[in-house]
Formats: C-alpha cells, sequence, structure tokens
C-alpha cells in the first residue's frame, strides 16, 4: 500500500514525540511492506514565526493533497498574545473546517499494568476500562449563533445550540461503524427530557439504528452518562454525543485511564482521510529534554492506519507492542513508578519498534 501521510511535528514535544511516530510507521512498512511519504508541513506557533500566520495557504494545501494528516501539538506560552486571528490553535480549527472533520473518535483505553494511575477505585478498574468516545465535532453550541449585549440595563448573552439533521445522521453512522469495528453496542448521550436538539439526536439515531441490526443500540441522558462513566465504566463500547456533551465526557474519560500522555484520538469526516494526534497540548515545561511520552502520538499513527487505511492488523501490532512494552516495566518519567526502568522520549520509541520486531516474528 502507498499513502502519502502530512506531518505536523508543531510546538513543543511536537517534534520530539512525531520522531518516534514515524520510526514506528518505518517499521511497519518494513514489516508490510508498505510505501509512506512523509510530508512535512508548518503548522501552529511555529508557522507564526516563519510565516506569519498558524496556517499558511501551502501548509493547508499539503493535508488536502495527502491521504492523512498526522499531527503532534501546537501552541506555547510564546504565541500567547498573537492575535486571536492568526493563534497557533486556529490552524487546527482551520484543517478540521477544510476537510471537514465532523467526528471526533478518543479512545478512553486503561492499559492494566498502569490501573493504579487511575484515579477510580482499583474495583472499579478491575472490571476493564475500554470504550471510544465519538463527539460531533463541527456544530452545536459551540457554532451556533452567540452575542453578548446590555438589556434593560445589564449585560445579557446567548449561545445558540443548534444541528441539522443531516449533523447528526452523519455522526450516527461513524458511531455504528465504529461499534462495528469494536463490540458491536452504541450509548447515545443527550439531554431529550430538556433540548429540543437533543429530541431531534434522539429520533435520528434511532432511525440510523434500523440500518445496523446486529448493532445494540440504547439512549442516555448526559449527567447520567457522566456519572456512570465514572461508576462503571467497563459498560461502554462506544459513546456518541453532540459536540459539548462530548467536550465534557472525552475528558472525564480520560481523566479516568491516567495519563495524559498515552492517549490518542481521531478526527474523521466524509473522506476516509481524517487528522491523527494525542490528546494532549506542546509540553512547553519539558519541551527540548528528551523526556516526553510519545506513546500517545504513536497510538495515533496506529489508529491513522485503523481508520484512515483500513490497516487492522498492522494497528493492533502498535497496540500490542505498546501493552508489552508496559507489561516488561519500562516507563517514561510521566508514569514513571519505583521498580520500573525509566526510558527517554526516544528510548521509548526505539522499544516499541523493537518489540514489534519480535511479535511479529
Ligand atoms: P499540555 O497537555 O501541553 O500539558 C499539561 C501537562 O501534561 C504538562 O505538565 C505537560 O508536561 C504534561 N504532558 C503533556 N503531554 C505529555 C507527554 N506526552 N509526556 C509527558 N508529559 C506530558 O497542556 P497545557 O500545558 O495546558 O498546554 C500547553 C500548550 O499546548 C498550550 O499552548 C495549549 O494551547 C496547547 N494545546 C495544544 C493542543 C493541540 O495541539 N491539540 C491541545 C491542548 C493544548
Amino acid at each position: 500500500m502507498e499513502k502519502r501521510i502530512a506531518i505536523i511535528e508543531g510546538d513543543g514535544i511536537g517534534p520530539e514525540i512525531m520522531a518516534e511516530a514515524v520510526k514506528v510507521l518505518r517499521c511497519i512498512e518494513q514489516l508490510y511492506g508498505h510505501s509512506f511519504t512523509y510530508v512535512p508541513v508548518c503548522a501552529g506557533g511555529c508557522a507564526i514565526d516563519r510565516f506569519g500566520t498558524s496556517l499558511p495557504k501551502e501548509s493547508l494545501q499539503a493535508c488536502l493533497d495527502s491521504d492523512s494528516v498526522l499531527l503532534a501539538a501546537v501552541g506555547g506560552p510564546k504565541w500567547d498574545g498573537v492575535d486571536p486571528s492568526i493563534r497557533p490553535e486556529k490552524a487546527l480549527l482551520s484543517i478540521r473546517k477544510e476537510l471537514g472533520l465532523y467526528a471526533n473518535l478518543r479512545p478512553a483505553k486503561i492499559f492494566s499494568q498502569l490501573k493504579d494511575a487511575s484515579p477510580l477505585k482499583p474495583s472499579i478498574v478491575e472490571k476493564g476500562i475500554d470504550f471510544m468516545v465519538v463527539r460531533e465535532l463541527i456544530g452545536g453550541v459551540y457554532f451556533g449563533a452567540k452575542k453578548t449585549e446590555e438589556v434593560d440595563g445589564e449585560l445579557y448573552a446567548s449561545d445558540n445550540m443548534c444541528y441539522y439533521e443531516h449533523e447528526i445522521r452523519r455522526i450516527a453512522h461513524t458511531a455504528f461503524q465504529t461499534a462495528r469495528k469494536r463490540h458491536s453496542r452504541v450509548v447515545s448521550v443527550d439531554k431529550a427530557n430538556v433540548l429540543d436538539t437533543s429530541r431531534l439526536w434522539r429520533k435520528i439515531v434511532h432511525e440510523v439504528a434500523e440500518e445496523y441490526p446486529d448493532v445494540q443500540c440504547a439512549d442516555m441522558l448526559v449527567d447520567n452518562a457522566a456519572m456512570q462513566i465514572v461508576k462503571d465504566p467497563a459498560q461502554f463500547d462506544v459513546v456518541v454525543t453532540e459536540n459539548m456533551f462530548g467536550d465534557i465526557l472525552s475528558d472525564e474519560a480520560s481523566m479516568i485511564t491516567g495519563s495524559i500522555g498515552l492517549i490518542p484520538s481521531a478526527s474523521l469526516g466524509e473522506s476516509k482521510r481524517g487528522m491523527y494526534e494525542p490528546i494532549h497540548g506542546s509540553a512547553p515545561d519539558i519541551a527540548g529534554q528528551n523526556i516526553a511520552n510519545p506513546i500517545g502520538m504513536i497510538l495515533s499513527a496506529g489508529l491513522m492506519l485503523k481508520y484512515a487505511f483500513d490497516l487492522d492488523e498492522e494497528q493492533k501490532l502498535i497496540e500490542e507492542a505498546v501493552e508489552q512494552v508496559l507489561i516488561d516495566g519500562y516507563r517514561c518519567s510521566d508514569i514513571m513508578e519505583e521498580g520500573k526502568k525509566k526510558l527517554t522520549c526516544s528510548e521509548m520509541g526505539d522499544q516499541i519498534v523493537e518489540t514489534m520486531q519480535k511479535i511479529k516474528g
């Protein structure tokens, strides 16, 4: 298989963790006979420094011309004072919008070797945490009309929560298709007892569910979902929800798994081309020291193989190797525990590659 991958290293620890993801992808090329072309794309704070904007036209075009976009992280205190219209994060919003990436997939999975890192009780964690939050990404209250004005002598603000039927339908399809690649169970989260947008959400999700008779579908109110995620996370396989609920629930879900450095994400649209990135930021406090944990970045490259290129076996190999490295007692400093072997960022990449080669024989 031949693919072009846009590589956005971005800022802070970005270049360090991206180097490890590329190392792992090169190993996949070698083990399975694929051929990936890595196209370096400048975006974020580094692009502001070089071109005066966080997403130069050429960078966006390079993403559009690629089969997939792999992103490390952008931003940092250096650019906190720049004009909001060119902030580093603006680059990500523009890429999402231009690529039509309406679905954000965030796995919440706990590695059994790291269960002590979870803030939940061992009796809950032992039942297993392995579910996927599918969040609608470019609709809802974050994108509705907003205003702040003075009414009757006091300030008044409003944000409009709105959804078209087609926006709900397409994310519902993403959720059911994702469930088919997992354990075929979808929980759709809404606030249908109060909100019209949620009542429409529920109606459309039920219609789409009829097209997937092999996938179980249940509804859950968002306040209950927030409780259930900490009370009994093992019950979930795929959770699908609108933008703001998903923003909050996906952070809650990642928190219960332990370290921020371990979690990947995928943003998907109509075409197979998506953007894949770890959930953390550019960690400027540890940048340039070769101590960042590259696992979230490496697992993001794995999600890219699975969702963009349908390379399920290759993705599984990466996940298995990460798990094995943790079983073997290797840790980066963010998840270091007594009695374990501490690795730098690049050593962790090497260890994962070596383990992939061993597993594949
Ligand atoms: P952050 O995620 O960068 O860091 C939070 C804490 O987690 C820090 O102590 C950091 O050292 C640690 N951490 C993060 N990733 C790690 C890793 N892989 N290994 C080890 N430790 C890790 O969040 P922040 O400090 O709030 O944000 C820093 C910058 O990143 C800001 O400019 C923010 O806007 C930006 N940001 C970018 C993205 C993105 O590019 N998608 C996402 C979030 C934040």
